[in-house]
């Protein structure tokens, strides 16, 4: 059961004092080099409560000896006690924070987005009634079956997905007898759901992340009011996302490139959904399968006579999965603003994404700047700047990956 034991047997914990310090002010995450002591073993998933230098109650969390990361905070502040109805407040409190932020063409959010919430390791996505449950760490697995009576009795789902990062399922299967598939009754592998209106697929058993890109759901309404009689291009496409909004902005042509053919037949797809939408079936939707760094170099290459284009949304996958590769994404994001700003018709708008956590907004933000004055010098015009969304909450450095910005050509 996922509660406290008793004082007697409870794991308890002594950390050092800047540990001790980083928790007090909301960091989520505890070493195993900064554990400086514990009562006895632990095992994963058990509740652990880290007492400070006075012996005094400082927070408790979730063990982990399968990862670096030994705890992950589940609570820090007054004691309490974890039971039941502890788990069940969370859970409605966590959701109550998305209360209010969608109207009702909007079915698909995520509705827990990790230590952000204070769920370590834990994303809940909602696809209209489906849930997609996310584990990113072993120390949830010995409690799947308490989390989905929890998701049961506050959300009521008709049906519930478990999904696993990749590096958890083989621990998974062999220690747990946990395997990627429906929680309870099966459902279906591909939910429809909406988005401000728009009807999408999310491939919620083996698509990427959840089965769809909810995070870029304020990017792609910016997108749809820049798009109004422009020829647009969509790199990195996936499923179409940001091509629909354009589509109903107004856009006269909508050319994807991904490298995945599945992808770009999803974004079919996903234009065959919406075709009730006047805008969404005029348009003229192309499909490029090609390497988008690659086709947007040649198109630059082929100069005059190559296209280009009045917007054009770059967002690729993450470009820096370490620390070291940091400078190296950089460069990359430079280089793919230069090209897609020397695609550009006159005037016409670049919106760069970035992905990757280990660069920051603000080198990304002065990467594609360096970009825009390399290739237009100072005539260009910075629209906006965007980060997170509101179901997608930040509480500490690292749980920050998303920033984009929209730069106007001369
Ligand atoms: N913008 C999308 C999400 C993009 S995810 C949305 O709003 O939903 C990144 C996409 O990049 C994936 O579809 C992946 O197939 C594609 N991809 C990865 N490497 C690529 C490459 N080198 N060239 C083109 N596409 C690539």
């Amino acid at each position: 059961m996922l509660v406290n034991e008793d004082a007697g047997t409870r794991l308890r914990m002594r950390v050092t004092p800047a540990a001790e310090l980083a928790v007090r002010h909301g960091h989520p995450w505890i070493y195993g080099d900064k554990v400086r002591q514990q009562n006895r073993r632990g095992e994963t998933g058990e509740i652990t409560v880290i007492y400070d230098r006075q012996d005094r109650f400082l927070g408790l969390g979730l063990y982990d000896k399968e990862s670096a990361i030994r705890l992950r905070m589940l609570h820090v502040g007054r004691p309490v006690k974890v039971d039941a109805a502890w788990w069940r407040q969370k859970l409605e409190e966590t959701v109550a924070k998305r209360d209010g932020i969608f109207s009702p063409d909007t079915t698909g959010y995520r509705l827990i987005n990790g230590e952000n919430d204070g769920w370590p390791a834990l994303i809940l996505d909602r696809y209209a009634d489906t849930l997609v449950l996310k584990i990113y760490a072993a120390l949830w697995l010995p409690h799947l079956a308490d989390i989905e009576s929890l998701l049961r009795t506050v959300l009521a789902p008709r049906t519930i997905v478990l999904r696993l990062s990749r590096n958890l399922i083989s621990l998974a299967s062999r220690d747990y007898g946990v395997e990627e598939d429906f929680l309870g009754e099966p459902g279906d592998d591909v939910v429809v759901f909406q988005e401000n209106g728009l009807y999408f697929t999310s491939e919620v058993r083996f698509g990427q992340k959840t089965g769809f890109f909810l995070d870029q759901r304020e990017n792609r309404e910016r997108v749809e009011h820049l798009s109004a009689g422009c020829t647009v291009l969509n790199a990195f496409s996936f499923s179409g996302g940001f091509s629909l909004y354009a589509a109903r902005g107004g856009a006269r042509r909508v050319t994807d490139v991904d490298i995945s053919a599945h992808a770009l037949a999803s974004a079919q797809e996903n234009f065959q959904l919406n075709a009730g939408d006047p805008r969404v079936a005029a348009v003229e939707h192309e499909s490029i399968q090609a390497d988008a760094f690659d086709w947007m170099a040649e198109a630059v290459q082929s100069g005059r006579s190559g296209p280009r284009f009045g917007l054009i949304v770059t967002d690729p996958p993450s470009l820096a999965k370490r620390e070291t590769e940091r400078e190296g994404a950089t460069l990359a994001y430079e280089r793919l603003a230069v090209s897609a700003f020397k695609l550009l018709e006159p005037g016409g708008t670049v919106v760069s994404a970035s992905c990757s956590a280990h660069v920051s907004a603000r080198d990304f933000q002065q990467a594609v700047r360096r970009a825009a004055t390399s290739v237009f010098g100072q005539s260009w015009e910075e629209l906006w700047t965007a980060g997170h969304a509101a179901d997608h909450p930040i509480s500490f450095r690292e749980g920050e990956y998303l920033k984009a910005l929209a730069i106007r050509g001369g």
